[in-house]
């Protein structure tokens, strides 16, 4: 299907992953990307940022630019993953040309919490885009995402991605939590109680990616039940609502540490 249309208006690449700790900073570099093939600009000048096409996306409100999210169930609570269904809409939605400008670009937010159907659903579209089509996929990591899908996507790794450290802190976690290994517990987060703010806010998404990489059965782990994933996500979100809030890591950590088994 990729030659149907005027022909891209663009040359190269039509799928992009932003990752991103902090999913604000991620969805204003992913706008900031699609203003790049809807700004009205001549094409050294894009994107500007300024002109009518660039404010209207960057306000939200441009009608070639498509947002998928999680959906929010009938108590206004947003659902764990991105489903099969909303994939196959949107690729559905691809094949019809963009309305006013020469590209049409699809925002999917919290791209790491697709389900494996809907990654694989994503990954056809992505495989055979229409010539005008542009896929960003927004994650705190990439490493939740089907490596097939990660493979047809650019990588653009926003400043503050945890490094390889986090990583290790946030599998050794998840080990001593799906061991039940009480003690083991409280000596990890003894020693990482002083962490600054944003450290603390990187281990604990790296937690979370792990998490979603077991959930979806990317990952294993001996020991931990979907169950047990399931609380400790959930457990991650509340930990890192307090830090947004400032509640003192120490605090944050003596909150994990109490709550994880
Ligand atoms: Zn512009």
């Amino acid at each position: 299907m990729s030659g149907i249309g005027r022909g891209a208006p663009f040359s190269g690449t039509h799928a992009y992953v932003v990752t991103s700790p902090d999913a604000e900073a991620g969805g204003k570099k992913a706008l900031e990307l699609a203003c790049g093939f809807l700004c009205a600009q001549a094409d050294s000048g894009r994107p500007c940022l300024s002109c009518p096409e660039c404010r209207r996306v960057l306000s939200g409100f441009h009608p070639d630019v498509v947002r998928i999210s999680r959906e929010t169930d009938e108590k206004g609570k947003q659902k764990k993953d991105i489903r099969v269904g909303q994939i196959r809409r949107m690729a559905a939605d691809a094949y019809v040309r963009p309305s006013q400008a020469e590209a049409k670009v699809y925002i999917i937010e919290d791209a790491d919490s697709m389900n494996v159907s809907a990654q694989n659903a994503a990954l056809k579209i992505l495989e055979e885009p229409p010539a005008y089509a542009v896929f960003i996929l927004c994650a705190e990591s990439a490493e939740a995402l089907l490596p097939t899908v990660r493979s047809r996507c650019v990588p653009i790794r926003l400043a503050g991605e945890r490094p390889e450290a986090e990583n290790a802190l946030a599998d050794r976690y998840i080990r001593l939590a799906a061991k039940r290994d009480e003690k083991g517990v409280c000596a990890f987060f003894g020693e990482n109680e002083s962490l600054d703010a944003e450290r603390a806010a990187a281990l604990i998404a790296g937690i979370r990616a792990s998490l979603s990489a077991f959930v979806c059965f990317r990952k294993d782990c001996e020991g931990l039940t979907r169950e047990d994933a399931f609380r400790l996500l959930s457990l991650c979100d509340r930990a890192g609502a307090y830090l947004r809030l400032n509640v003192g890591v120490k605090h944050v950590m003596g909150l994990l540490c109490a709550l994880t088994i």
